[in-house]
């Protein structure tokens, strides 16, 4: 069988070649070649773009929501009846642990497809007036931390609003966005309401600026956001941008201690920090912070990482040769600066792409680890000493994401939510998500909301 033609696009409902040049996707765990993924050029994007448009007029478009949303079911159930399937290849191609691709990525997934149906044929009652309308077709592009999840953020709210789709996924990480075409065959989907172009930045600068395309949908670094944004300044299109960010953790002195430690332990090394909405600064008041410091830095010792695929591992493998250069250069820049180290002893594989669980104290807000975003398993602590310093501190940062908060004091869980300028506000918990919620970023960490009702507007003319 040739290769290509198996992990190749998906464009009308078939597998097809494309006229780039083929690339390889690799298992960041053992630097093994995976597959050769086909290269969709202008050329390809534009038939894909073509597909989505044909089947908008003429299927998707006109067809009753209560139909397209027993589609939307009928994908949300092969997720399920799928999920090993999906979350093996998940967890070799982008190095996540299984436990997290068969418990969080996964049933989230489906998660997002029965919720979004649930929308489908009750549009009118969105509170977007009474008769909001498709878009027509979006153009999705999405990055390679949670692959499969972004793509149902992405698909899900879309195809439930009556638009097509044509979506790319991230070079690294193209092989599960090809099961789900799969998938979506399997559930009879018709030919171009779902389509999928693989490549580089090239393949998406082709996709957000084709003029077929009616609304664009970006998740990715603030970099690549800010170039599209331009690109499609003048144009008629509907844009939203999801991020990055640089989400404080802020540990009050009557937290639960312990609690608070799984919930910044969970918070930073969850998906090796690859997380647009990690807790990458830990704030804690001064009265707690050497005891916090000392708990987390016990149970960060019992953290295990190594191979993806071993149900007991707890941090998996960093995504590419290139990110962990990123963190790698991020973190001496934090030694550099004068913070401090530490990593508990912990033995990495020989091949593959690891980073130990790292732990910067003695961080100023000035220093590039306090700032940046790293999207690797490195966490910042901070100090304050009155609630106002925490939220200053919380809010010193470009991006507006989102936050924790630990407390017992509800009143102070409200005092500070209401001060954070961030988009999502966790309290006594982390990284939790859910299709009714929204979710998206304030300043640098983009615009539009995904999740909720409020994720259709993005998909609907009013
Ligand atoms: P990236 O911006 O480099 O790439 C994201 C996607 O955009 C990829 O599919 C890539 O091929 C494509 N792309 C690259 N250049 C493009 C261009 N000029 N035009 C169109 N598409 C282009 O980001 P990444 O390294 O893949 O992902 C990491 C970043 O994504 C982090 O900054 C992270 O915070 C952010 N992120 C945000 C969210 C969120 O919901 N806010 C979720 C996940 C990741």
């Amino acid at each position: 069988m040739d290769i290509r033609a198996s992990y190749g696009l998906f464009i009308n409902g078939e597998f097809t070649g494309g006229h780039g040049e083929p690339f390889k996707t690799i298992n960041p765990a053992d630097e093994g070649v995976l597959a050769e993924v086909a290269c969709a050029d202008e050329s390809d994007v534009d038939r894909a773009v073509r597909a989505a448009r044909a089947a908008y007029d003429k299927v998707w478009g006109p067809m009753p929501g209560a139909e397209r949303a027993k589609y939307l079911y009928r994908i949300a159930r092969i997720v399920q009846e799928r999920s090993r399937e999906l979350a093996v290849l998940e967890s070799i191609d982008n190095g996540k642990p299984i436990r997290e691709s068969r418990d969080v990525d996964v049933p989230l997934v489906a998660a997002w497809f029965f919720y979004y149906a649930g929308w489908a044929d009750k549009l009118r009652h969105a509170g977007l007036g009474p008769a909001p309308k498709p878009v027509g077709v979006a153009g999705q592009v999405i990055p390679w931390n949670f692959p499969l999840l972004m793509l149902a953020w992405k698909i899900a709210p879309a195809l439930a609003c009556g638009n097509t789709v044509v979506l790319k996924p991230a070079e690294t990480t193209p092989l599960t966005a090809l099961l789900f075409a799969d998938i979506c065959r399997q559930a009879e989907l018709p030919p171009g309401v779902v389509n999928i172009v693989t490549g580089a930045g090239e393949t998406g600068a082709a996709l957000v600026s084709h003029p077929g395309v009616d609304k664009v949908a970006f998740t990715g670094s603030t970099q690549v956001g800010r170039q599209i944004a331009r690109t499609l300044a003048g144009t008629r299109k509907k844009l939203t941008l999801e991020l990055g960010g640089k989400a404080a953790n802020i540990v009050y002195q009557d937290a639960a201690l312990d609690q608070a430690v799984e919930g910044i332990v969970n918070g930073i090394f969850f998906n090796q920090g690859h997380v647009c909405c990690a807790g990458s600064r830990l704030l804690v008041q001064e009265s707690v912070a050497e005891e916090v410091l000392e708990r987390l830095k016990a149970r960060m010792a019992t953290l295990r990482v190594g191979d993806p695929l071993d149900k007991n591992t707890d941090i998996g493998a960093i995504n590419s040769a290139a990110q962990l250069a990123r963190i790698r250069e991020l973190s001496d820049a934090g030694e550099a600066e004068g913070a401090a180290r530490w990593s508990p002893q912990c033995e990495l594989p020989d091949r593959g792409f690891w980073f130990a669980p790292t732990l910067f104290t003695e961080v100023a807000q000035s220093h590039r680890i306090a700032r940046e975003e790293i999207f690797g398993p490195v966490l910042s602590v901070l100090t304050f000493r009155t609630p106002e310093e925490a939220v200053t501190k919380a809010n010193n940062t470009p991006y507006g994401l989102s936050a924790g908060i630990w407390t017992e004091k509800g009143s102070q869980i409200l005092w500070t939510a209401q001060r954070l300028r961030a988009g999502v506000v966790w309290a006594n918990t982390f990284n939790k998500f859910d299709p009714a919620s929204p979710f998206g970023g304030y300043k640098e960490s983009g615009f539009g909301r995904e999740g909720g009702r409020h994720g259709l507007e993005a998909y609907l003319n009013v």
